[in-house]
């Protein structure tokens, strides 16, 4: 990617329109509380949900990562494994899946706002937040 920056906002889930303030309300590993969002950016008041239903489109990224998954997880059991019977791909590349969906989930949402939202980086948007 062209600007590091955009990448490390990614990577750590940050607001798309000043790269500082967190999109989701608690971590990842909150397994109750991963997927809660805050409504509005809390560094620079950015409405994250830019219009309603505007992330029914991540759920196409998180489509493509499961595949991607399920095709990374299978070439490493017939290489690593030994090509075992249907089971020995079905029962470990289920697991992980299930394992990543928190993971998945968010990762699109942020890749989805960050790629398709049109929303411009601001480098003297964060702070500005005029709610609390
Ligand atoms: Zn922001």
């Amino acid at each position: 990617m062209s600007d590091p920056s955009k990448l490390a906002a990614v990577v750590k889930a940050r607001c798309p329109q000043c790269h500082d303030g967190r999109i989701f309300t608690h971590k990842w590993w909150n397994l109750l509380k991963f997927s809660e969002m805050h409504e509005h950016c809390p560094s620079c008041g950015l409405r994250y949900e830019v219009e309603p239903g505007f992330f029914f489109g991540a759920m196409y990224i998180s489509y493509a990562f499961t595949v991607g998954i399920m095709i990374v997880g299978g070439i490493i059991i017939y290489n690593f494994f030994g090509d075992p019977s249907a089971e020995g791909y079905i029962i470990p590349i289920t697991l992980v899946s299930l394992l990543m969906v928190p993971f998945n989930f968010r990762m699109a949402r942020v890749i989805f706002i960050h790629l398709f939202s049109m929303i411009k980086y601001k480098s003297d948007a964060a702070g500005t937040a005029s709610t609390k």
